[in-house]
């Protein structure tokens, strides 16, 4: 056995070097500490002006402007909420890899959010000449414990990349119940387009923070890269899994489940008390 003719400089050789590893290993955790906080903190004190500068772009409207200045006040506006939302972006991220990340829920008849979403978006797709279909699964229990502003953001982040990526043709939503039992129901969503597709060897990175399939996307379709890691880590972060399937010229479909607990009106209470 070659162990046997270990000498005490191999061993001691060895030992320092599991030592080095030990070493980088808590320098890449401090590292990372220092990243997030760095991440955390920036996005927070970044917020704060901006919001000032919305609040007076705001007062400014109402202050006798000819058509020339209201115009560039849209603008200015246009280009601060944009902002705004890489920020909060920047910050949802940073949150979620600390593990600071909040899931609240409350009792959300599903439908109506789901119909709230459509009609939103609806206009958009009107404008790009694409149909908007839905399809929700008549089984769907009418209320349900649902953390609604994350539920939104993840399908709103879904549907308004189906219709941004789609020239003709449609985008649609599915919501179908999988397994429904006494107190709580498995529910599929599933956003579906015939639009531009990702290419077959970007289906894993597009996940990733800052990345696009393509490297003209941004100058093509505007946008940063942020919003499909987020809805990853969302969707994980409440138990599900994000699937991606997809080919370049035919269309892109990504899909969810998740359990959600059933609200009956008689244990509203309860289960209001156990969330
Ligand atoms: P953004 O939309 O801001 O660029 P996302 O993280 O939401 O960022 O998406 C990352 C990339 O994945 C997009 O830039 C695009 O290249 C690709 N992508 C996302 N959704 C679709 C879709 N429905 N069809 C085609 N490509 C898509």
């Amino acid at each position: 056995n070659k162990k046997l003719f270990l000498n005490i400089s191999d061993i001691s050789i060895q030992k320092s070097y599991e030592d080095q590893l030990i070493k980088s290993k808590e320098s890449a955790e401090y590292g990372k500490k220092v990243k997030e906080n760095f991440f955390a903190n920036m996005s927070h004190e970044l917020r704060t002006p901006l919001n000032g500068i919305i609040g007076i772009t705001n007062l400014l409207r109402n202050t006798g402007l000819n058509e020339q200045q209201s115009d560039m006040i849209d603008l200015l506006e246009l280009s601060s909420q944009s902002l705004l939302g890489v920020i909060n972006d920047v910050l949802d991220i940073s949150k979620i890899d600390a593990g600071k990340f909040k899931i609240v829920r409350a009792p959300i008849n599903l439908n109506e959010l789901i119909m709230a979403l459509y009609s939103l978006l609806k206009f958009k797709a009107d404008e790009n000449n694409i149909e908007f279909l839905l399809d929700v699964d008549p089984a769907t229990p009418l209320n349900l414990m649902i953390d609604s502003l994350r539920l939104n953001q993840i399908l709103m982040n879904l549907l308004s990349n189906a219709i941004k990526f789609t020239a003709q043709g449609y985008v649609k939503l599915t919501v179908s119940v999988l397994q429904k039992e006494e107190s709580r129901a498995q529910i599929k969503f599933t956003v579906e387009d015939s639009g531009i597709g990702i290419p077959a060897n970007r289906l894993t990175s597009v996940f990733e923070s800052f990345e696009q399939a393509e490297d003209d996307t941004a100058t093509k379709y505007g946008g940063t890269g942020l919003g499909l890691a987020i809805v990853k880590k969302l969707v994980e972060l409440k138990g599900g899994e994000l699937t991606l399937s997809s080919e370049e010229g035919k269309g892109s479909t990504f899909s969810f489940v998740n359990w959600f607990t059933i609200v009956h009106k008689t244990n509203e209470k309860a289960a209001n008390a156990e969330e």
